[in-house]
């Protein structure tokens, strides 16, 4: 490998087979890696266990596989990363910065679902949440690489969002934070189904005194119907014993020119023929649809 310190991921949760918008996000992710001369690196997202669909993690590894889309780097699991979510939220509790809370969903509603202070008096018969405190007023601005300047008002949009759930498993914002990190992400390549997350998640790097990396995301896919293609409900997955016509989707979802597939053609030298050709400028900025 090079050692241009480009370091780039995707990160699939398990809870369903690889599907035509994972692979757009795994796709494009890897086409920024590697014209960077970076490195590509996978993790599995699965400390949601409850939503987990058993068999998919192995399943979208093999998937990627087949798509020819290596990672440079042995595979990361949430679940073995327990001790790391843990520390975080320990140092963000011993400064003040984090703090258990009570509140039920419907308390939230009652505050128009946007939470500014736990309502609740600590009850010792139930385990609480714990929330990241956010100061009043606090805005955050980042630079999308493809979306451009976005702004959101965390603290009246989101509120102190929670950092460990009240049913002992760890939330995605901190997971996400805590691993980008350690795994010296340099650049997130996703779904602009997460956008709206950023924010939160800069919010939480600043708190742990950790590096921002840059963000770029993808537009999302949306299905005949013009709905969003989501894996948990098992839509449109990808076929990997025939990995060529779902990448030319993928690749042309990413608003790249048609790059046909020559007979015999390995899905190797395809990708090596699309890396050449990805021009990042042509990615549309709005959903698309396969
Ligand atoms: N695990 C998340 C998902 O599958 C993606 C997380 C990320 O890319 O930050 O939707």
């Amino acid at each position: 490998m090079t050692g241009s310190g480009y370091r780039g991921r995707f990160a699939p949760s398990p809870t369903g087979d690889l599907h035509a918008g994972s692979l757009l996000a795994a796709l494009g992710s890897w086409l920024f890696a590697r014209r960077a001369g970076g490195r590509w690196l996978v993790r599995v997202e699965d400390v949601d266990t409850p939503r987990e669909v058993p068999g998919a993690a192995a399943r979208q590894l093999h998937a990627l596989r087949a798509f020819g889309l290596h990672a440079d780097e042995p595979i990361v699991r949430q679940s073995a990363r327990h001790a790391a979510y843990r520390a975080a939220l320990e140092d963000l509790a011993d400064r003040g910065l984090a703090f258990p809370c009570w509140c039920s969903r419907a308390d939230l509603a009652a505050t128009g679902g946007v939470h500014r202070a736990c309502v609740r008096a600590p009850d010792p018969d139930r385990a609480p949440a714990v929330r990241l405190r956010v100061a009043d007023g606090t805005r955050v601005r980042f630079d999308d690489d493809l979306l451009g300047a976005q702004v959101q008002d965390v603290d009246a949009d989101v509120g102190d969002f929670v950092l460990y759930r009240a049913d002992g498993l760890w939330a995605y914002q901190l997971a996400v934070v805590v691993d980008d990190a350690d795994q010296g992400v340099t650049h997130v390549v996703r779904g602009a189904d997460l956008l709206d997350s950023t924010p939160r998640q800069i919010l939480l790097q600043r708190a742990l005194g950790l590096p921002t990396p840059g963000y770029a995301h993808l537009p999302v896919v949306l299905d005949d119907e013009g709905r969003k293609l989501s894996k948990s409900l098992a839509s449109n997955p990808v076929d990997p014993a025939n990995p060529l016509p779902a990448l030319q989707r993928a690749w042309a979802a990413l608003g790249q020119a048609a790059l046909q597939h020559f007979e015999d053609e390995t899905v190797s030298a395809w990708l090596g023929r699309a890396l050449a050709a990805f021009d990042p400028t042509k990615i549309p900025r709005t959903a698309t649809q396969l």
